[in-house]
């Protein structure tokens, strides 16, 4: 009777309890923004352990960011309290991917250490093997491959399929890329999907283990899952296809990176027993923004029919400012965001300031960082790709894979070590010929012919360490290790002689947090140093930000899928960037639109939008429009600020005003 007492206790509305309750076959939940979607899933999973007494092991959850992964885990423990979840996977289809392939490596050609390439290194790669090009070549053709990969394409078939001669050149690239990294031990993200579905594609047995591991699936944001992420999913479900699909066609923001959204309509051809269950009641937000969402996509063609309606009151008006460039507008929402904080008496964390490019954060962590006001930022470049991260995290993957080539090489010359770029030139030219690694290459004889023999000592020595190192990274504890590294290496000693005195500090006290945070992780987890490597690259900055802090949050428009905020500041909405300039040209106006209807819908009581006359490109200014999605919201929209040019007088005396207000508010300041 108790556990009877969790489902009817929980907030669900009916069509939320039939998807709940909806067991043995293939369901998929479409529905628009704010209508409870994700609640279906985590309340399902605690349905499924809590009534139904499916082991947690037994239930993968999918969702779209690891952000999103661990809020789902923390919100199905909330549930349960007490209940142990052990064996629970709430991962991404790329972790989960990750996971399988390290169980699997040996079925796939690869050693468990394989190392994971993020789109940097892998940039560099097809740099490398593409001498001639440009960096906007070699930009293009990682895009092609890597929708080649997600269409589970392989070189064979892209290069009898291709038709023009530069398709056939990128086609041999691609086939170049993948022995590339397969020499190197290496995957790319594209991988971590693409080779499992190729094994489970292949191989029966190793098919029925996970599907037996993996027996209730259950997806989120599925609008934006790409050909191969389907395709995995639909091998995993098997012909029982207890899966639960939630989505909602108007946010399907990724098709530039090979989203389809056509596979909503594949789920229906598939599984021609799929339920289909549409949630109609948006429990987030206030009328006036929802009306202002649904007037907004109404603009877009449909694929599926649905409407909203919430009970909440109509709420505060949206407020559309026009601010006179850039720096006006920082200053403004900055401003704005104190105010209302100060009459609302909220927290930091319930606004968020949310933009189309992540170029647009400046301006605002300038203002907030003036005012003293804490902030996250996610989206943006990533803890991980800081210069000073790749540096330590090289080593890692180093010492997990000695045939990690791009690692090997900045390893080896950072910290320097007299081994340059010749060396380095020489040793490959020595290990191209002998197919083998730049590692393995240093302690050939053979070496010795091609190296100069100082520079050839001095590699081996690292290689011994690196060595020393991996032996060690299976027995002992991580965090203790990783202190050994550092200080073997001289790393900080090396930063403050490399860099200007601030720099370097701020750098080291990144590498101290990224230390700590890795030993910890260890820690908790459970994990040696060889395990962490592969998750670290697998992990965004997110994951590493304190959850609880109160602060404002900054993002793009697309890290910010499927959260909420009460209050939320959606910033240059221009034309030229929302819709992006290159958006009407090539046709994709309808994904610029779902993208700010995305937006729209993150606000729970109150939303400003601001825009501005004029912004500085390069070291021109340039006049700009409102974005004509502005338009398309409805009637029911405050304007404010005007046209007019501020002489200098009105400047100083905005500048005044400002000061005023800030003194006021200092008062109010509890940081
Ligand atoms: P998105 O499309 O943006 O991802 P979603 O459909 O996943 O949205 P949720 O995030 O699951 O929506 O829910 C939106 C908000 O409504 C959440 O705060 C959730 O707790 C709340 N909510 C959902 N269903 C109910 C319900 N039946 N009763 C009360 N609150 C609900
Ligand atoms: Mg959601």
């Amino acid at each position: 009777l108790a556990v009877f007492a969790f489902s009817m206790s929980a907030k669900l509305n009916p069509p939320q309890r039939e998807a709940i309750r909806h067991l043995d076959g293939p369901l998929l939940v479409l529905a628009g923004a704010g209508s409870g979607k994700t609640r279906v899933i985590t309340h399902k999973i605690a349905y499924l352990i809590e009534e139904c007494e499916v082991q947690p092991a037994h239930i993968a959850a999918i969702t779209f960011t690891n952000k999103a992964a661990r809020e789902m885990q923390e919100r199905i423990a909330r549930l349960m309290p007490g209940r142990s979840l052990q064996g629970l996977t709430i991962s991404t289809f790329h972790s989960l991917g990750a996971r399988m392939l390290r169980q699997e490596a040996k079925l796939c050609e690869l050693k468990p250490g394989f190392s994971i390439l993020d789109a940097g290194d892998c940039l560099g790669i097809l740099g490398e093997l593409m001498r001639n090009a440009d960096k906007a070549q070699v930009r293009a053709a990682q895009g092609r491959i890597s929708r080649w990969k997600n269409d589970l394409v392989d070189p064979e078939q892209a290069l009898e399929n291709a038709g023009e001669a530069i398709e056939a050149a990128t086609a041999r690239l691609y086939a170049e890329y993948e022995r590339t990294l397969r020499a190197y031990q290496a995957v790319d993200f594209d991988d971590l999907i693409g080779l499992p579905v190729r094994l489970l594609d292949k191989a029966p047995e190793v098919l029925a283990r996970w599907q037996g591991r993996l027996r209730h699936l259950l997806v989120d944001e599925y609008q934006d899952t790409n050909k191969c992420q389907y395709r995995m999913l639909k091998l995993l479900a098997g012909p029982r296809a207890a899966f639960t699909a939630v989505g909602d066609d108007d946010q399907s923001i990724y098709a530039w990176r090979g989203a389809d959204v056509e596979n909503l309509h594949l789920l229906q051809k598939d599984f021609p027993q799929l339920k289909v269950i549409k949630l109609e009641q948006n429990y987030r937000s206030t009328v006036r923004i929802l009306q202002a969402a649904n007037s907004l996509i109404a603009h877009n063609p449909k694929l599926f029919e649905k409407k909203l309606w919430s009970e909440h009151g109509h709420g505060d008006a949206i407020q559309v400012h026009a601010c006179r460039d850039g720096e006006h507008e920082a200053e403004l929402v900055v401003m704005k965001l104190q105010a209302h904080k100060f009459q609302q008496r909220t927290r930091f964390a319930d606004y968020a300031i949310l933009y189309r490019g992540n170029h647009q954060a400046r301006a605002f962590e300038q203002q907030l960082r003036d005012n003293r006001i804490p902030y996250v930022m996610s989206g943006g470049q990533s803890f991980f790709d800081r210069a000073e991260i790749k540096d330590i995290t090289c080593y890692l993957r180093l010492i997990a894979n000695n045939d990690d080539d791009p690692a090997f090489i900045r390893a080896v010359t950072t910290p320097k070590r007299g081994i340059g770029a010749a060396t380095i030139e020489a040793l490959g030219r020595y290990a191209g010929q002998r197919r083998i690694s730049l590692f393995a290459a240093a302690f050939e004889v053979g070496a010795e012919s091609h190296v100069n023999v100082r520079q050839l000592a001095a590699a081996r020595e690292f290689g011994v360490f690196i060595n020393r190192m991996a032996s060690r990274a299976a027995r002992e504890p991580a965090g203790e290790l990783l202190e050994e590294l550092l200080k073997s290496l001289g790393y900080e000693n090396w930063l403050f002689e490399s860099c200007e005195p601030r720099e370097a500090e701020s750098k080291w006290a990144n590498v101290r947090d990224f230390v700590g945070w890795l030993g910890r992780k260890g820690e908790e987890e459970n994990k040696n140093l060889l395990e962490l490597t592969q998750s670290v690259a697998l992990i965004s900055m997110l994951d590493k930000n304190d959850a609880d802090a109160d602060a404002v949050q900054l993002a793009t428009l697309h890290a910010a899928k499927g959260l909420e905020f009460k209050h939320v500041f959606l910033v240059g909405i221009e034309e030229g960037l929302l819709p992006h300039r290159d958006a009407e040209a090539e046709g994709r106006i309808a994904e610029e639109r779902r993208l700010m209807y995305v937006g729209i819908t993150r606000a729970e009581r109150s939303l400003h939008l601001s825009w501005c006359q004029r912004r500085k490109q390069g070291k021109e200014w340039r006049s700009c429009e409102p974005s004509r999605f502005i338009g398309e919201m409805g009637g029911d929209l405050k304007f404010l600020g005007g046209s007019k040019e501020d002489t200098p007088q009105d400047k100083a005396a905005g500048r005044a005003r400002l000061a005023q207000f800030k003194a006021l508010l200092s008062g109010d300041q509890s940081i």
